[in-house]
């Protein structure tokens, strides 16, 4: 794939991930592999479904740094750079999804005062690399902080704890979730199969609840 299509792609995926409402309100954000190494990451506080390719910042992995920024000198890169980049030293990430999504955030609530969710008894997690159906898939969960940048010490945490290396999603209670893959369409995929393991997950809690008063 050219980095032109590779734009065109990241750009088409903010549209359907807008759509479904996982980066809206100019929340979220996605990064892909740019040319030479570097990682095309999305602008901030911008309506994420209108990104145009050319809006596009190329950032170093190894420290953050922006090689390349979009003619539009009024964009900022997205404050998901250190966590993007986090995620692409740590786990090899050539893309990484950050959602703002209802199910996530949910989710993370399922945690309570533990620092993980369990997913177990679903088909859909065929759906993440390395992981069968009848696998109990730990997701790690991590407190907010007030800038987005802050949470890269909890993220490097749960990346480094050996409970979580079958992973590809990272939650943040009352916020959202990092999600990546080794190219955009499997960071793509997974985003697609959390999100679904998410909505599986509370509308099970939901039910149990009904069922014990
Ligand atoms: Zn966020």
């Amino acid at each position: 794939m050219t980095e032109q299509e590779t734009r065109e792609l990241l750009t088409e995926l903010l549209r359907l991930f807008y759509a479904k409402g996982w980066v809206s309100g100019t929340g979220g954000g996605i990064c892909g592999p740019a040319d030479g190494g570097g990682l095309l990451l999305a602008p901030t506080g911008v309506h994420k479904e209108r990104v145009r390719p050319d809006e596009f910042f190329t950032v170093d992995p190894t420290d953050g740094r922006v090689l390349r920024s979009p003619d539009d000198a009024s964009l900022r890169p997205s404050e998901c750079n250190s966590i993007f980049c986090l995620a692409a030293r740590e786990r090899g990430a050539r893309s990484v999804v950050h959602s703002h999504g209802l199910s996530a955030v949910l989710a993370g609530d399922l945690a309570g005062d533990a620092d993980h969710v369990e997913i177990r008894g679903l088909e859909m997690l065929k759906g993440i690399r390395g992981v069968a159906n009848r696998d109990t898939h730990l997701v790690p969960v991590i407190r907010n902080t007030p800038r987005e940048g802050e949470l890269v010490e909890q993220l490097s945490g749960v990346l480094a704890d050996p409970r979580f290396e079958k992973t590809f999603a990272v939650l943040v209670a009352d916020h959202g979730a990092y999600i990546w893959g080794d190219d955009i369409w499997e960071a793509k995929r997974h985003t697609e199969v959390y999100h679904f393991l998410f909505d599986a997950a509370v509308a099970r809690r939901d039910r149990r609840e009904e069922r014990t008063p």
